[in-house]
């Protein structure tokens, strides 16, 4: 009888083990050192039991497996610092140890004597495919909720379990480097096709597939365990890998500006792996890993995209002593450009949505665009017929705003005029129930200013879309003056349940995300009136690792709304409080040369007909006096978009209007793409440490303007050694309770 706590074993008439794994109270099966001593009990178990022939090893979730609990590692982190003070070499020892510890479990399981066969129900991603290519069949279900990937590379690792050794004795190289290097999934069709899974069965067939491959005789052992293995296409002495390895790391630098040492440590790990046998290659890949793991950019990605991002979306920030929310139906006002959006993301949280405009015409538009995005994704079969049929019929387009009288949260996304949203607020007020909540889905408007509309200024709130709202996984809730914790635990009981990303923000011009983004496109401003060359200004900043090019990114965001928001600035802060040369560029291009950006095909670029490509307007150059290339530092560009960047972070810290490090560096990669492998605007602070970086901001201050000057904050955080995360311990109040 099994006494395992996340597993059951049965052994069947045919002795052959059904190892099923199935965590209590986790939604998810994860590997934790505790799963790791079971499995290696379990293989001790069934190896020692002699009516047992072989194992079948699947899950009892309807996913197989997220793969490692990175809070594992992250814990290992904190061990590492402490022991590294007393002795380093110790510390060393056992970081290799505990790198190797999953990989060599797995090679346990591949060589234990038995067949061991790997039943893949649903999404399998890093450890728990790498415990799979160690098992010596693999049979995956055929349906669309089986996603195969070693996504290591997302969070600034690798797949250090075996991953960089098994896939490429089974796949061809280039597509084994392809799946590591991007961590993109595969279905289990193109799984099998890769050579990775034996076979793909119907769902209800595949423990059944499983086991008949052990009684069909499987060997228990693996291919390059026999004599004569040879490496799909030959290894890395034929022709074709001439052409491939020497190709990888340019184009890896490509896509990646050789900012994630993860990935190149794949192609490392690749290359010299397949020359060795198993064993040696593996002990290689331990020791890249080991080596990976000490980055500053493993250390922040795995902090800032796995760690805080699942505790911000589970609530970190939620008051305590607030009853859970259940949205029997949401109201959203306003079915323009966000919010028919947002009444499609609140259906497919499977919520009841009104959605009201100013007549039924213009209500029903909106709902065309859930139509339309339906439409898309039943097309892609990402959503069957009726599950498509069944999201549309939650939302009820109408003019009428009687509907709301029984919503639990109203989102208010109307054109953004004050005197608009103060006649939409009384319209909803007077007929809302006391308990309701108000979001404004304002981007510009303070929230402080907006609730003085209100009668009930502690049930309102703000929530800040960004568009695409479909894909932007984050969402700002903003907290007025007044803002009570009812209305703060409802915002974050939304934004989880339409599966984002919450930060908390309090009021200010701009919130947190909008403050850091105009920063970025001013500082290309800057660049331009420099005479520095667009395309360079555009390069620099995506080897900085910014997804998309500041004047890119003002096209997209229109760059008349730039200078309404600049006009707005001197409007109420006075003219000193913008760049007079930025409004002067800015006016030139709306005013004088109709340039809006891309919503009228002119911009900083071009917008030719498709499938022709967008390129900057050659006449960009001719405003400004040119500096030659050469005489430009690429280094240099690089550090101000991202020193800017975070020095507005840092002041967003210093002013209160964020509170939680964890938020600044969430926020700035969900929201605007900041370079993830620093792990965010206040993690790439820490990282360099405080010290360094106020050094940065002083030299650049000196050669680019004041807006460089390190802050009082940053210059005594400095002073005192200190980190954000530990001047602002997101954690400090939980030890405190303990
Ligand atoms: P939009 O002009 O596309 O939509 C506004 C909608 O509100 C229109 O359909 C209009 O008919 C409707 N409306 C106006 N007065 C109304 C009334 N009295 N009752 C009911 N409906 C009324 O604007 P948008 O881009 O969707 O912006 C809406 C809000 O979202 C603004 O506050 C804006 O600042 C904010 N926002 C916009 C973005 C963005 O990228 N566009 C991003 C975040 C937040």
């Amino acid at each position: 009888m099994s006494t395992y706590k996340n597993f059951t074993v049965e052994t069947d008439a045919d002795g052959i083990a059904l190892v099923t794994w199935d965590m209590p109270e986790k939604s998810m099966n994860v590997f934790t050192m505790e799963v790791m001593d079971e499995i290696d009990a379990i293989v001790d178990a069934t190896v020692a039991d002699a009516a047992v022939k072989g194992v079948v090893f699947t899950s009892g979730k309807s996913s197989f497996s997220g793969g490692a609990d990175l809070t594992m590692i992250k814990s290992l982190f904190s061990m590492l610092a402490e022991e590294q003070a007393r002795d380093p070499e110790a510390a060393m020892k056992k970081l290799f140890d505990a790198a190797g510890r999953m990989s060599w479990l797995w090679r346990k399981v591949e060589t234990n004597g038995k067949p061991w066969v790997s039943a893949i129900n649903g999404t399998c991603m890093g450890g728990a495919f790498e415990l799979s290519l160690a098992c010596h069949g693999r049979v995956a279900a055929n349906s669309k909720s089986v996603k195969i990937a070693l996504p290591e590379v997302k969070v600034g690792i690798f797949p250090g379990a075996g991953g960089t050794q098994r896939v490429p004795r089974l796949a061809n190289a280039q597509d084994a480097l392809q799946m590591m290097t991007t961590g993109s999934s595969l279905t289990a069709q193109r799984a099998k096709a890769m050579g990775l899974v034996h076979q793909v069965v119907e769902p209800a067939e595949l423990v059944n597939a499983a086991k008949q491959m052990i009684k069909d005789g499987l060997k228990p052992v693996a291919p390059w365990d026999e004599k004569g293995f040879k490496v799909p296409g030959g290894g890395v002495w034929t022709p074709a890998a001439a052409q491939l390895f020497p190709a990888a790391p340019a184009i890896l630098r490509r896509e990646s500006a050789g900012n994630y040492p993860g990935a190149l440590a794949i192609l490392k790990c690749v290359y010299e792996g397949l020359q060795l046998p198993i064993d040696t290659a593996l002990k290689v890949e331990q020791r890249y890993f080991t080596e990976i793991l000490r980055t500053t950019e493993a250390f922040s990605m795995i902090r800032s995209l796995f760690v805080s991002m699942q505790e911000l979306g589970k609530g970190a920030r939620r008051p305590t002593g607030q009853p859970k929310t259940e949205f029997k139906k949401v109201g959203v006002v306003g079915a323009g450009f966000m919010g028919a959006s947002i009444a499609y993301v609140t259906a497919a949280a499977g919520i009841p949505v009104v959605l009201i405009d100013r007549d039924q015409e213009a209500a029903d538009k909106g709902k065309a665009v859930s139509e339309k995005l339906v439409a898309d994704s039943v097309g892609k079969g990402r959503l069957t017929k009726d599950e498509g049929e069944k999201l549309l019929s939650l939302i009820t387009p109408t003019p009428d705003y009687a509907t709301l009288a029984d919503a639990t949260l109203v989102v208010e996304a109307v054109f953004e005029d004050r005197t608009v949203k103060k006649a939409v607020i009384e319209q909803v007020e007077a007929v809302i129930s006391d308990a309701t909540i108000f979001a404004s889905n304002t981007s510009t408007l303070p929230i402080t200013g907006l609730a003085e509309n209100s009668k009930r200024p502690e049930k309102f709130i703000g929530v800040h879309f960004f568009s695409p709202v479909e894909k932007m996984m984050l969402t700002e809730v903003i907290l007025g003056e007044k803002s009570g914790d009812r209305a703060l635990a409802m915002a974050l009981d939304y934004v989880a349940a339409i599966k984002k990303t919450p930060i908390v923000v309090n009021d200010t011009r701009g919130f947190f995300v909008n403050r850091c983004v105009f920063r970025y496109i001013h500082e290309a401003y800057d660049m331009l009136i420099e005479g520095v060359p667009p395309a360079m200004i555009e390069n620099a900043a995506k080897m900085a690792g910014m997804p998309v090019g500041p004047l890119s990114l003002n096209d997209e965001v229109a760059i008349d709304l730039s200078q309404k928001i600049l006009k707005a600035t001197v409007a109420d802060l006075g003219p000193q409080a913008v760049d007079e040369r930025h409004l002067a560029l800015i006016n030139k291009l709306v005013d004088e040369l109709d340039r809006r950006g891309r919503k009228n095909g002119k911009g900083f670029y071009e917008y030719p007909a498709k499938p022709a490509k967008k390129y900057l307007w050659p006449e960009l150059k001719t405003l400004y006096p040119q500096k030659k290339a050469a005489d430009v530092d690429v280094t240099t560009l690089k550090q101000r978009f991202l020193a800017t960047i975070a020095l507005e972070a840092a002041r967003t810290m210093e002013e209160g209007i964020v509170t939680d490090p964890r938020e600044a560096d969430v926020g700035s990669i969900l929201g605007f793409g900041f370079a993830p492998y620093t792990g965010g605007t206040l993690s790439y602070i820490d990282g360099m440490g405080v010290k360094a970086f106020v050094a940065l901001c002083e030299k650049l201050a000196a050669d680019y303007g004041e807006h460089f000057a390190p802050t009082p904050l940053l210059k005594d955080m400095a002073a005192k050694g200190e980190t954000f995360y530990g001047r602002f311990d997101p954690y400090a109040k939980g030890r405190e309770a303990a």
